[in-house]
């Protein structure tokens, strides 16, 4: 059985199995105590005999048969395995990885680095994140479908893109699924798909990975305040059943969810013209591409400082809505009600997290969207397919994505976001 069974009432004074690794070890004259880690991460004390533990090394995998005794001493919940007969499966080489670590070793041999406590406590978080978000969708009555990851349009912009070599032509890693689910509303209505984005980000971030699961939807007939009450609802729904579930995993990262409790909707929406104007009225300043700084204003993308300037102090998230066509992509639909600006909305984190969704309406006239590329650089006839979609019976519809990393960092207060991935990708890095 798993550590975690066996550390109940139930078995005390019962002589059970426990199979796993040995997390931590302290050899003494007759016994030696093995802290035994189960493969889920749990670990309960053994107490075995030192001849039979000498050749026992830390991460040597162990079957460990005792008898269940409650001790207060005992770590981890005060149950111990008494008496123990000991099986060794492998006895392990020196263990690369000891108490204290540089980020970098951690990093390169994260294959072994999985198995620290930390690391297991946030996989766990993230696949309550991915279960919860899953639920969510079923509950709503969006159908799951998946898009290809081999592509050969930019949706978002052509800086980022991954090239490779597809038989005989080239092709590129796909940057969202979006065009893709934009296709299937047409006949299978609102729909979801998780599949991993690529983009080939150049500047070393705490927020930006080069392989990402993004998690994105789409749906016909909507309003932008329909996409609004969707990720609102989705993300708040992920966040509560997650602290939920993964109340002792967070208490083990020392992660408090005070804040997290209060995330429920409705989230702020904040127009993007007066973010500006509170970015303006606090001095903000922004770095411009040669370097210099000046002060914010109308027409800058957001970045993550002025992400963080806006949401320091908020509990929650908020939706910046309405930001100028000019710092979006060119799907964006126009607000016929105030030209140059986009029916979009990006949510922020709370707490400098920043950007976590972005979401809108897309444009569907096939006049405005042709314009749009050309004025944007791009050539209408390398997007053939997308833009039938405008011809053969286009309706009004939008959709948003979600980082999936992005959303487990502010859950488990990562540092970095390749925290929140068992094996990360960036500029520097595609091994392990
Ligand atoms: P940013 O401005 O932070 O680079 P973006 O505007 O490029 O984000 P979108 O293209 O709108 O992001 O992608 C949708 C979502 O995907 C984002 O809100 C974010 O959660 C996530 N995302 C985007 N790029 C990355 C990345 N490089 N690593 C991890 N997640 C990402
Ligand atoms: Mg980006």
């Amino acid at each position: 059985m798993r550590a975690s069974e066996a550390k109940s009432a139930d078995f005390v004074g019962k002589r059970v199995t426990v199979r796993g690794w040995v997390h931590r070890l302290r050899k003494q004259k007759e016994n030696a105590f093995v802290l035994l880690r189960d493969d889920r991460g749990a670990v309960i004390q053994c107490v075995v005999a030192a001849e039979a533990a000498a050749p026992l090394t830390i991460e040597s995998s162990v079957e460990v048969t005792g008898t269940v005794s409650q001790d207060p001493r005992a770590p981890e919940g005060g149950f111990e395995l008494k008496a123990g007969e000991l099986k060794i499966y492998n006895v392990a080489a020196e263990y690369p990885i000891g108490e204290y670590q540089s980020d970098e070793l951690l990093l390169d041999k994260r294959h072994l680095a999985l198995r620290t406590r930390r690391m297991i406590a946030i996989a766990k978080v993230r696949a309550s994140v991915l279960q919860y978000g899953r639920q969510w969708f079923v509950e709503n009555g969006w159908m799951e479908v998946t898009a290809p990851t081999i592509v050969k349009g930019a949706v978002e912009g052509g800086s980022t893109l991954f090239k490779l070599r597809y038989f005989d032509q080239d092709a590129y890693l796909s940057q969202s699924a979006q065009l893709y689910l934009e296709a299937m509303i047409f006949s299978l209505g609102p729909v979801w798909s998780l599949t991993p984005s690529f983009r080939a980000e150049k500047s070393r971030t705490v927020r930006h990975l080069a392989e990402f699961s993004h998690l994105e939807a789409e749906a016909p007939w909507v309003t932008l305040e329909d996409i609004l009450k969707a990720e609102e609802q989705l993300v708040s729904y992920v966040i509560q059943n997650t602290i939920k579930t993964r109340a002792e995993e967070l208490a083990l990262i020392k992660r408090d969810v005070t804040d997290l409790k209060k995330v429920e909707p409705p989230f702020d929406r904040i127009p993007y013209s007066r973010a500006i104007e509170t970015l303006r009225s606090r001095g903000l300043q922004v770095t411009q591409d040669d370097g210099e700084k000046r002060e914010i204003q109308f027409g800058d993308d957001l970045s993550i400082d002025t992400e963080r300037e806006l949401t320091k102090d908020a509990d929650r998230p908020v939706f910046v809505v309405g930001y100028p066509l000019a710092v979006k992509p060119f799907y964006v639909k126009e607000d016929p009600a105030a030209p140059g600006i986009g029916l979009t909305a990006d949510m922020l984190a709370p707490r400098g997290f920043g950007e976590v969704t972005s979401g809108g309406l897309r444009e569907d006239s096939i006049d405005s969207i042709t314009e749009r590329m050309k004025k944007e650089g791009l050539n209408p006839g390398a997007y053939g397919w997308y833009l039938d979609l405008r011809r053969y019976g286009s309706v009004p519809h939008g959709g948003f994505g979600l980082g999936i990393e992005r959303l487990v960092r502010w859950i488990t207060n990562a540092e970095d976001i390749k925290d929140t991935v068992l094996f990360p990708r960036t500029m520097s890095r595609v091994e392990p």
